[in-house]
């Protein structure tokens, strides 16, 4: 058999995720052909559903279109009902399912890190798309406390009171407001910090054995792990949660798992300890 997927993004030029899918095909030895294709916000739903009366098996969702995914998919995943946004579509019987892998990525990424979030108090910027899918994987491992600060509060603190206990939001200019130092802080600005220079990273912030993860990958150091160079040898960019959800999204059309982190070398990468 051979297995068609797909990314649907725009723009999409930059997706890893054909480079990353063949090379699992390669790993399973699974015959696996994956477009790359550039989808206007108009032409999305007739796309999807081309694509998959046409035949395709999977697939993958990036920028803007994860809340129009949401909307079409008839059943959904937990992770993805609870997130609001799908990054993965796939056939189920005449319906069309859809699931959210980027927080499950996220996780897998911290295990594998030695980084696991029980117990811990994490602090979040950003309250976007990447990290409303985030909150529940990451809820599931029982944190001390949630803290999300965005540069919009109102839309942390609506985000935060989806989940109630321990999770809080506030605006990214009260950090200095915060009582403890967190034991790990966690990057969804997709700005990467550049356009936000008020916010600076101490350790009022951070805890001198605290970790620091930023969802935004590189070939080279992000912003965000920069700054936090001088306060912890624990950072990581999110390359491994890129390959994470990436093999969660193939174990789900095809039924067979991928070893994700034995990409982790074979893509430039940012410092990580
Ligand atoms: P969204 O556009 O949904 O959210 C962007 C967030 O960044 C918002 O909280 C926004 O704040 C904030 N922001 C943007 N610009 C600035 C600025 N200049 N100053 C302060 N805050 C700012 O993006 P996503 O949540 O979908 O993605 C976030 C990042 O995560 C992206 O870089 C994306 O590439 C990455 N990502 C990585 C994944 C991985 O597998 N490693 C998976 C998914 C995403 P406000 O609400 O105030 O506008």
């Amino acid at each position: 058999m051979k297995y068609r997927f797909a990314v649907f993004g725009d723009p999409v030029a930059h997706s890893k995720s054909p480079t990353i899918h063949l090379r699992f095909a390669e790993e399973t030895g699974l015959d696996v052909c994956y477009e790359k294709v550039r989808v206007s916000e108009d032409d999305f739903a007739r796309a999807v559903t081309d694509f998959f009366a046409t035949g395709g098996h999977g697939l993958n969702i990036t920028v803007p279109h994860k809340w129009s995914a949401f909307k079409m998919a008839s059943q959904l995943s937990a992770e993805a009902l609870v997130a609001g946004a799908c990054n993965t579509l796939m056939p189920f019987g005449q319906d069309l399912y859809g699931h959210n892998t980027d927080g499950l990525g996220l996780l897998d990424d911290l295990d594998r890190l030695g980084w696991s979030p029980e117990g811990l108090r994490i602090l979040i910027l950003g309250a976007g798309g990447a990290i409303a899918g985030c909150l529940s994987p990451l809820l599931s491992r029982r944190p001390r406390e949630i803290v999300i600060a965005n540069r919009s509060k109102d839309k942390a603190v609506n985000l935060a009171s989806r989940f109630g206990h321990p999770v809080s939001g506030i605006g990214l200019d009260c950090l200095d407001d915060l009582d403890l130092p967190f034991d790990l802080v966690i990057n969804g600005i997709s700005a990467g910090l550049s356009g936000s220079a008020e916010i600076e990273l101490n350790e009022h912030i951070l805890n001198t054995n605290g970790a620091c993860y930023d969802l935004i990958y590189g070939a080279q150091e992000t912003p965000f792990l920069r700054m936090c160079r001088p306060l912890t040898a624990h950072r990581s960019d999110g390359l491994g949660m890129l390959l994470s959800q990436a093999a969660r999204a193939f174990e789900l059309w095809t039924g067979v798992s991928p070893d994700p982190f034995s990409q982790l070398s074979d893509f430039g990468r940012a410092s990580e300890n």
